[in-house]
């Protein structure tokens, strides 16, 4: 370590007083403690159709706490002119979190192609897969696009309690949780199935719970082989998406934080990325 003069020490010293200052007039962002975060995430929440108000400023907070407590600092913003190639590259994962619709122009969809071919870490949650259906780059990336949900009128109700079937009990997202893990969410289903192009973590036991969506008259027809949350490599990147937390109180679950925890750590590369399909 370089020696420094007096009065480095007095700037260093001024700089870190400040801090917490900065960081609340930046607002949700996190500073990092003494010393170096151990990596550097983004989180993104701009929307241009449906938005999800609480997850947006409770998972805002709650991602911002895990890297208080587990050293990585955080950063957040709703504005997609940060994607350039310049800011990018201070951030080792960028987390599209509740995003929804067309968020990026063109040229910032490049800027985010160049991050993640550079080798770089994306985590999507819940409506991220509600976003971009126009790019189908990021398609790719999150691994299936949203088709419907739960909460067709005289039918079924749009909450519901299902149960999980953790299929990979190794992972940093999963080794935490019950293998069968039994809880309240809007369940998503997808146009696709993402299985043969990503690794499912979890995928649900469609019965323990009513799983048409509301994109067809009468509900439509559940997915069978369901999977809810998985990773895989992409284009030289890691990508790992959750479609769990809809609701702001989801983001005072343990397990749930614990989940999340692991896919950010996982696609930051400082946590085993055993994602191969
Ligand atoms: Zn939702």
């Amino acid at each position: 370590m370089k020696l420094l003069s007096r009065k480095s020490l007095v700037a260093a010293a001024v700089v870190a007083a400040i801090v917490p200052l900065g960081a609340a007039s930046a607002q949700n962002s996190t500073p990092a403690t003494a010393g170096n975060p151990k990596f550097r995430a983004l989180v993104f929440t701009k929307t241009a159709a449906f938005r999800h108000t609480d997850c947006i400023s409770q998972g805002t907070a709650a991602i911002g706490q895990l890297g208080g407590r587990e050293h990585f600092e955080v950063d957040a913003t709703e504005n997609a002119n940060q994607f350039t190639d310049a800011n990018l590259a201070n951030y080792d994962v960028v987390i599209f979190l509740c995003t929804t619709g067309d968020v990026l122009n063109d040229s910032q969809q490049a800027a985010f192609e160049r991050y993640i071919e550079a080798g770089h870490g994306y985590v999507g949650v819940h409506s991220a897969s509600d976003t971009e259906y126009d790019w189908a780059w990021y398609g790719g990336l999150v691994g299936a696009y949203f088709r419907d949900h739960p909460g067709v009128a005289g039918v079924n109700q749009q909450f519901q309690i299902a149960t999980i079937n953790v299929e990979d009990t190794k992972s940093e997202a999963t080794k935490r949780l019950p293998a069968r893990w039994t809880r309240e969410e809007e369940w998503y289903n997808f146009r696709t199935n993402p299985r043969d192009s990503v690794h499912v973590l979890m995928s649900m036991d469609e019965s323990t719970y009513d799983p048409r969506g509301y994109s067809q008259p009468g509900g439509s027809p559940p997915m069978g082989d369901h999977p809810i949350a998985w990773c895989h490599p992409y284009d030289g990147g890691r990508a790992f998406y959750t479609a769990l937390g809809h609701k702001g109180e989801y983001w005072n679950e343990p397990l749930f934080l614990e989940h999340v925890l692991g896919g950010i750590e996982m696609a930051a590369g400082r946590a085993p990325f055993r994602c191969d399909s």
